[in-house]
């Protein structure tokens, strides 16, 4: 399947010697930029969006990066790409699904603003799908032979920390080959080769729904769609879609089970003082304490602030805290630090 190259360092802004730290700084701002929560063409930043969180999920890995980099700088950002030789093809989990099914692989299935693009999936989907459960939970109708009921067909969709929270509506388009009716699948005619379908047995269909995705769904959890999958033969049940949750990156938060990770700096003096400030939370920015005696490092937990499960039941936001000192100082502040390493007890190594 030839796929388009993608300038992952164009797409964030960064050049290709960017530090994590820079290319982290450039996901944020364009992340918060183009979020679909907060901007006003709102197909256009989803799919920039999505665009973003691929590059991102690609330089911040570091076996990703390098695997990326491997590619060389003579590719040119929507060239057609086909992997060097040697390169591990990727195999994906819908054929193999369907070669489960007994019934052959080789159809095609993409989608539309959901998931990862194809030169992402040829790269690194095997990678990014390592850590996913490889379980293919179907349930066959206890009254259908396996073989006419249509296949089930799986694929990605990206989710939103704050779809999580919320719940939303999706539109979902896939493009995929479904049974030719006029010959049942079977490519032949009255004794010859079918014409809709040239004698394959399939034909090309594109499919556009609204996909509800609930409140609590959990990162790698399948969404059945019933009936969105490939087509059954002669007039059997179609099968089902399954769409896998991915979490997109969010620029403020990191994702630990249904806690979600915050990390901010504190001055020396907020830290040994204690202090008030404004952290963000999925829906909105709250005030909390940071008591005297704060030490780097230390988490301080926002209950409820977290992600929810799919009873309701939120987890935590941690904000993870460290003490910055100041690179520079004026003379009446150097004179102040002074007198404080004068007057101070304190032996940190003691
Ligand atoms: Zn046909």
């Amino acid at each position: 399947m030839p796929v388009q190259y993608k300038d992952y360092y164009q797409i964030l802004g960064v050049p290709r010697n960017a530090t994590d730290e820079e290319i982290k700084k450039a996901f944020r701002r364009l992340a918060r930029q183009y979020h679909p929560d907060v901007a006003k063409n709102k197909r256009e930043a989803e799919e920039k969006f999505k665009e973003i969180n691929e590059a991102y999920e690609v330089l911040s890995d570091p076996v990703k990066r390098k695997r990326y980099d491997a590619l060389g700088t003579d590719w040119k950002a929507g060239q057609e790409f086909t992997p060097p030789p040697g390169w591990e093809p990727f195999e994906h989990e819908f054929i193999r699904w369907g070669d489960f099914n007994g019934r052959g692989a080789g159809f095609e299935f993409h989608f539309g603003g959901t998931g990862f693009s194809d030169f992402f999936e040829q790269l690194f989907g095997s990678m990014a799908r390592a850590g996913a459960s490889p379980r293919f939970g179907r349930t066959v109708s206890e009254e259908e032979p396996v073989e006419t009921r249509g296949r089930d067909i799986e694929g990605d969709i990206m989710v939103t920390l704050e779809e999580v929270l919320r719940g939303s509506i999706r539109t979902v388009t896939v493009h995929r080959n479904v049974a030719c009716t006029d010959c049942a699948g079977t490519g032949i005619k009255r004794g010859r080769p079918c014409n809709t379908c040239s004698g394959t047995g399939t034909v090309k269909k594109t499919d556009t729904f609204k996909v509800k995705i609930p409140p609590g769904v959990a990162e790698g959890q399948r969404l059945r769609v019933a009936g969105r999958g490939e087509a059954g033969l002669e007039g059997h049940t179609a099968g089902d879609l399954y769409l896998r949750v991915r979490f997109a990156r969010h620029p403020d938060f990191e994702v630990h089970g249904q806690d979600l990770i915050y990390e901010t700096d504190l001055a020396p003096w907020e830290a040994v003082l204690g202090t008030t400030i404004s952290v963000p939370t999925l829906s909105g920015q709250v005030t909390i304490k940071v008591p005297p005696g704060t030490q780097t490092g230390q988490k301080l937990r926002i209950r409820g602030h977290g992600l929810p499960n799919r009873e309701g039941k939120k987890g935590d936001l941690i904000v993870v805290v460290r003490v910055q000192v100041p690179d520079r100082v004026t003379d009446r502040e150097r004179a102040l630090w002074e007198q404080l390493a004068k007057e101070s007890r304190f032996n940190p190594r003691q």
